[in-house]
């Protein structure tokens, strides 16, 4: 394809590309279809629950730079819905078109140690941590950051995976193994009161526009709940999604961003936002967005790596959206029978544990307009 103005928006009948074939693929590609957008799905499965919804679907692995290139030649323009694509592949895309989110906000988020130092470079408050290579590293990073403390690996961590709490100096060694030399960091643990997400988006222009604060409970590792409103003083949400725009200025950001904070209790010394992580893609504690909002986060996310102006974040009911893990999708037809639920299956046919297989939204309070 010839390089795209990256300024200039991408027309209805315009081709996204998107890695990855789970459930946000899918979500996005529902999204594009809406505004006359195509899709490609390139993803190392057959199917997918992303395939299933979309025009076209590569089935190819994220080495192969042939398939990747012919891909990045069939698209307008490149977005992913799972953060440890491979930096190579990113670069690859991104020599033959647009790539968005880019390549470097990928590359910050990969890595823990990179991600925390970015955002204390930009003034944003972390967890304490510290990096960690050795047994010896560990060791002094306990005696500066005290107990409990949680190591964790500092790629390919997710829901809880690649990481071990430490209550006590003496576990130091047993934690390193359970990390398998795997490089990490150690965290002094946040005593936090909650944890709250922010959706935003930013277009190419560098617009900005944030939804409501949500309010997350996880159960197992694994998101359970998000509640909109997130129970929290107006001033802090504010400063949240002024945490989130300097953080999408700062890597010149493009696309839907999910950054998840916890909230330190009142009366605690400095901030009490701290950020734990981002994921940049669309985010699960987003997905209340899809019932509650006129643009939803797939849609926004559309439209910015589009360079279409952003939609309204406007939140018209308040909302709870409850994640459906394995074996929860068998009560669908109870969900679907409940007025004031939006159903939501991800068309995944065996419910294995702790695997995401659809959510519902209840909306209270619907505000008249
Ligand atoms: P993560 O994979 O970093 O999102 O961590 C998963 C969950 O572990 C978080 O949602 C928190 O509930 C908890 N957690 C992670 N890091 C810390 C920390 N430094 N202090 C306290 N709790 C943490």
């Amino acid at each position: 394809m010839t390089q795209h103005n990256p300024l200039e928006a991408l027309a209805p009948g315009s081709t996204v590309g998107i890695l990855g074939g789970g459930q946000l693929g899918r979500m996005l590609a529902q999204a594009a279809a809406k505004l006359g957008l195509r899709v490609h799905i390139y993803a190392p499965e057959e199917t997918s629950p992303a395939a299933e919804v979309s025009d076209k679907a590569t089935c190819g692995t994220y080495e192969d730079a042939a398939s990747l290139t012919a891909f990045a030649e069939s698209v307008d323009v490149v977005t992913y819905e799972f953060e440890n694509v491979p930096g190579e592949t990113a670069r690859i895309l991104a020599e033959h078109t647009l790539v968005r989110p880019s390549p470097k906000a990928l590359a910050v988020s990969q890595d823990r140690l990179d991600e925390k130092n970015f955002l204390t470079g930009l003034g944003i408050r972390t967890a304490p941590f510290a990096p960690v290579d050795t047994l010896q590293d560990l060791e002094e990073a306990l005696a500066k950051l005290g107990t409990p403390a949680i190591l964790k690996t500092r790629r390919f961590g997710y829901d809880g995976k690649g990481q071990v709490k430490i209550d006590r100096s003496a576990d130091a060694k047993a934690a390193f193994d359970a990390l398998k030399g795997a490089p990490a960091i150690l965290e002094g643990f946040v005593p936090f009161e909650k944890e709250v997400s922010v959706i935003a988006a930013r277009a190419p222009d560098g617009s900005f526009a944030a939804y409501d604060v949500g309010e997350n409970d996880h159960r197992h590792h694994i998101l359970h709940t998000t509640t909109v409103p997130a129970a929290l003083p107006a001033a802090l949400a504010d400063t949240a999604r002024e945490m989130t725009r300097t953080l999408m200025d700062g890597l010149d950001y493009v696309g839907v961003i999910g950054v998840e904070f916890f909230i330190l209790p009142d009366g605690e010394t400095g901030s009490r936002l701290c950020i734990n992580e981002f994921a940049p893609r669309v985010h699960n504690s987003g997905h209340w967005t899809m019932d509650a909002c006129l643009v939803s986060q797939f849609e926004q996310h559309i439209r910015a790596i589009c360079g279409w102006p952003l939609g309204s974040t406007k939140r018209h009911s308040d909302a709870v959206m409850l994640n459906l893990i394995g074996t929860d999708v068998e009560a669908w037809s109870s969900h679907a029978a409940t007025p004031d639920r939006s159903v939501h299956l991800y068309g995944k046919h065996d419910p294995r544990p702790g695997r995401k297989m659809g959510h519902v939204t209840t909306i209270y309070h619907r505000q008249d307009r």
